[in-house]
C-alpha cells in the first residue's frame, strides 16, 4: 500500500505517505460514485459545476485533509498528486481551494504559516496563490 490512514494533527484520521513520493507522481486517484449537489457532503471531491465524486469504501478520498500549505495538487479531475518530494510518514494534504467551484466558506485550521484562516472557492483566491497552484487545480476550474 502506497499510504496508511491514520490519526492526524489537522483533523480526525488523514492520509499517510507509506513510501517516498517524488514530485509529479500519482499518489492516489479519488474515485467513487459520481453524484450532484445534493448527494454531496464535506468528504465529495467537486469534480465540475453540480458534479462531485463520493469515496468508495476502500478509496482513501474520505480522509484526505486539506493545508494552505499542501504537498499534492489536482491532476486531471481526481488524480491526487504530489506537487513536491513527499517523505516517508508525511500527511497528504491538498488545497480544497483548488477543487471548490462554488460559494464557500469555511474556518481553517490548517496552522501553517500561510494558513488563509478561511477555506474558500478557487474563484476567491488571490492572484499570487492561483498563480502558485498553476497546474495544480481541477481541470474544470481552469480559467480560459
Ligand atoms: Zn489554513
Amino acid at each position: 500500500m502506497n499510504w496508511i490512514i491514520k490519526n492526524s494533527e489537522k483533523e480526525g484520521s488523514g492520509i499517510f505517505a507509506n513510501k517516498k513520493f517524488k514530485k509529479n507522481k500519482l499518489v492516489f486517484t479519488f474515485s467513487g460514485n459520481i453524484i450532484n449537489w445534493s448527494k454531496a457532503n464535506y468528504k465529495s471531491l467537486q469534480i465540475g459545476k453540480n458534479k462531485f465524486i463520493n469515496p468508495d469504501k476502500n478509496n482513501p478520498g474520505e480522509f484526505l485533509n486539506h493545508s494552505c500549505d499542501p504537498n499534492c495538487g489536482i491532476k486531471n479531475l481526481n488524480k491526487i498528486t504530489a506537487m513536491k518530494n513527499i517523505k516517508l510518514g508525511e500527511e497528504i494534504l491538498i488545497d480544497y481551494s483548488t477543487t471548490i467551484g462554488h460559494k464557500h466558506e469555511v474556518e481553517c485550521n490548517c496552522k501553517s504559516p500561510n494558513c488563509r484562516k478561511f477555506i474558500k472557492s478557487y474563484k476567491e483566491l488571490p492572484k499570487e496563490i492561483k498563480n502558485k497552484y498553476k497546474g495544480w487545480i481541477s481541470e474544470y476550474l481552469i480559467e480560459k
